[in-house]
């Protein structure tokens, strides 16, 4: 589940009018229990049709781009400098509970005392720019609407009151800055399919094909049936979704490693658990390389002490080998420049990942 509060309180059935009779007698909390098996019973008809809801019902079809390399191609090539530039755009500042940020039963949360509450994130988009194959977008910032329509923004209403969109503060929507630079994106690139990585997409013209990991639409729970919607109108008019095609890499540093324009320039990283499809995307630029590393870690202090993100996570598990894959691989080659989901890392916090010991 993306970054959404707490799901709507259950209708209040223990109000119904299923009440025992007043006649017979019968023994002290008989009425209570019933009135408990009734609740039961109903919760366990409506579960599944309140769990069985996707992520987004918009078509999906396999990506055409990019082909199945092994992670040691991509090793082999991160001390050349590559072709294409990152320019990572902050496009606003949010607040949300830590608890979904970071997994606060972790033996180093609890160390150091890291409790529930407001956690200030930003949300951004990575501006990737090829020398011959254009600009490509990671995630999509936010919406013009969020600036100046907050009544017909894509997250309004209950949800956006939910997700505490009101504390959200605009620096700039996606709409101005690919004006103002004039940029017409070949292409945008999803690190995963929540709703705060797509409240940009309305401002990306509908012809521009997005790419994301596999199985992101298909995730069930019962939070879809708010996020659905909100996700299919931030995809309406948009051809169907392009899911990379991953297969296992055979170096075992990934799940999988797609080199998308076959030229070694960017590379798509599979990192699952946040969500099914989760997807990391390192680029090789004149600098260096930069590694996006989207939800697969939000914060600076779950980067620096390796926890694992929390509540908003699919398979808590996955998450904490997909953090420690890509955390071994800046440990391995530290000039790596890392971004991440929704927080900006301090400088000297890559010196400081950089001296992990390697985990077996
Ligand atoms: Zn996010």
């Amino acid at each position: 589940m993306t970054h959404t509060a707490d799901p709507a309180p259950s209708p209040e059935i223990h109000k119904s009018s299923l009440t025992d009779g007043p006649s017979e007698p019968r023994a002290p909390g008989s009425s209570a229990l019933k009135r408990a098996f009734q609740c039961l019973a109903l919760v366990g008809l409506l579960l599944p049709l309140l769990t069985s809801c996707k992520v987004s019902s918009h078509p999906v079809a396999p990506s055409p781009m990019g082909q199945v390399v092994s992670s040691d191609e991509l090793v082999a090539r991160l001390g050349e400098p590559g072709p294409v530039t990152v320019e990572t755009v902050v496009a606003a500042e949010w607040m949300v509970d830590r608890a979904g940020l970071i997994n606060l039963d972790h033996d180093e949360a609890k160390a150091h005392g890291l409790t529930s509450g407001d956690e200030p994130i930003h949300i951004a988009m990575h501006v990737l720019r090829h020398p011959t194959r254009g600009v490509y977008l990671v995630d999509t910032g936010v919406e013009r609407a969020f600036r100046t329509d907050k009544g017909n923004a894509l997250i309004r209403g209950f949800v956006g009151s939910a997700m505490n969109v009101d504390a959200m503060k605009v620096h700039v929507d996606t709409a101005s800055y690919l004006a103002a630079h004039r940029i017409e994106p070949r292409g945008v690139l999803l690190t995963h399919l929540h709703v705060d990585h797509l409240t940009g997409m309305r401002d990306i013209p509908n012809q521009v094909p997005v790419y994301l990991g596999p199985g992101e639409t298909e995730a069930r729970g019962f939070m879809n049936l708010f996020v659905q919607g909100i996700t299919d109108e931030a995809l309406e008019g948009k051809g169907p979704l392009l899911e990379l095609q991953y297969a296992r890499d055979p170096a075992g540093r990934f799940a999988g490693v797609i080199d998308l324009f076959g030229d070694s320039s960017v590379f798509a990283l599979w990192v699952p658990g946040h969500t099914a499809g989760s997807t990391a995307y390192l680029a090789r630029t004149p600098d260096g390389p930069v590694l996006m590393v989207g939800d697969a870690c939000h914060t600076a202090w779950g980067w620096e002490h390796d926890v694992e993100p929390g509540t908003f996570s699919n398979d808590p598990d996955e998450s904490v080998v997909s953090l420690r894959r890509l955390r071994q691989l800046v440990a391995a080659h530290p000039h790596i420049n890392v971004r991440l989901g929704h927080q900006t890392l301090p400088p000297q916090a890559h010196a400081r990942a950089s001296q992990t010991p390697k985990q077996p």
